[in-house]
């Protein structure tokens, strides 16, 4: 059986490492807000280019806190409408709604997932006050033009990059450096979830940003609205991000680039060996914009594909099967008609990608998918 993702393996490749960080952590005794967070904290900001980063205890919450932060700051309010994906993981929309604001689901670009300029621009109106871009499966959104689009608009632009850790942005303007995930919106929001590319051994997540205000803001919620212990300034949460954690995720940040290189390698692979004219294959202009998170391909008859690919042992997973306003949770999004987003989740599947993968087992992989 070639699993979808084997996270033993993918992990227990750190084994030494991460019992030298727990026995150290075991004998600092110092296991809230330690120093193993600040110093991934100031890590991982580096490595993103970008002035700061606060840990948080999961993505979901690194998303909300951003927009809390974004109302303690009186930059949005109770009930502004926020700009997002339709065609997402149900966290980003739920963390507008965590934060009593208004999402609004915008169509994808059918060819990268992500979201359309064109809907977005149809749907900008006078209560429209942030849009959150999602870079969905490791692929970035179209930032330039987002930001752009945002500029323009007096709109914050936030980056949900929960899948994206790592990918940098592709740029034909000149004048512009070249800039990674976490560094190409006003605020970010990462989730280290076990399957993501930088991903920890239980929950984790961290917000970045260029704002020493938001900055500040989201550093008090997380912690009891405290600075200081048992006085609290405002209105907090306990979001934090847990220190054992921290310390396993300052030794993965090592090998996060090399590991981005190799599911990049493969996806090429993939895309110069698969030929079944069933399979719509992604698109992908070769770049660093993209860090496959997931390999995520189109099928009509997905029932008899999945079927096919279990007698032959080769794992797979739908990102994501039901869309969000399909959900119970979302009735009141039930109304809404998103044609694309709907035909995206009756058709996606993901094949297995990960740095651990053999390059016997992607052999296998696509001998099968030519099969088909
Ligand atoms: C994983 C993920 C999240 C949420 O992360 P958690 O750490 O599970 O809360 C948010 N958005 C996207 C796009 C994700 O993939």
């Amino acid at each position: 059986m070639i699993k979808f993702l084997d996270l033993h393996k993918v992990n227990d490749r750190f084994r030494n490492e991460f019992k030298a960080a727990f026995s150290k952590s075991l004998d600092a005794s110092n296991y809230i807000l330690g120093e193993n967070v600040s110093k991934f904290e100031s890590e991982f900001a580096q490595y993103c280019g970008t002035a700061y980063c606060i840990g948080t205890a999961n993505g979901l919450d690194a998303l909300t806190l951003i927009l809390k932060g974004y109302i303690q700051i009186g930059k949005l309010k109770k009930g502004d409408k926020i700009i997002v994906p339709a065609n997402t993981f149900i966290a980003t929309i739920l963390s507008v709604l965590h934060a009593e604001l208004e999402p609004v689901l915008i169509e994808p670009n059918p060819y990268t997932y992500n979201l359309s300029i064109e809907h977005v621009e149809k749907a900008l109106d006078e209560n429209v006050k942030a849009i959150i871009m999602v870079h969905l499966y490791g692929q970035l959104a179209d930032n330039e033009s987002l930001m752009q689009l945002c500029k323009s608009n007096d709109l914050l632009l936030i980056e949900d990059a929960a899948q994206a850790h790592g990918a940098i942005a592709s740029t034909e303007n000149e004048n512009f450096k070249s800039l990674k995930a976490g560094n190409l919106s006003h605020a970010a929001a990462f989730s280290f979830y076990p399957s993501k590319n930088l991903g920890a051994l239980g929950d984790g997540g961290a917000v970045t940003t260029n704002d020493l205000e938001l900055f500040e803001a989201v550093s008090l919620l997380r912690n009891y609205g405290s600075k200081e212990k048992y006085k609290n300034e405002i209105i907090g949460f306990n979001s934090r991000l847990d220190d054992l954690q921290a310390a396993f995720l300052s030794i993965k940040l090592k090998y996060l680039d090399l590991d981005n290189e190799k599911r990049r390698a493969i996806a090429k692979q993939y895309l110069e060996g698969i030929s079944n004219p069933k399979l719509k294959l992604p698109s992908y202009d070769g770049s660093h914009n993209h860090v496959f998170y997931a390999f995520v391909m189109e099928v009509e008859d997905r029932g008899s594909f999945t079927k096919f690919l279990d007698e032959h042992k080769v794992g797979w997973l739908i990102h994501y099967p039901l869309a969000p306003h399909k959900q119970n949770a979302f009735r009141q999004f039930s109304h809404l008609k998103l044609p694309l987003t709907e035909q995206i989740q009756e058709r996606v599947i993901s094949l297995p990608i990960s740095p651990v993968m053999t390059d016997e087992q992607l052999k296998t992989v696509i001998e099968v998918l030519n099969s088909y």
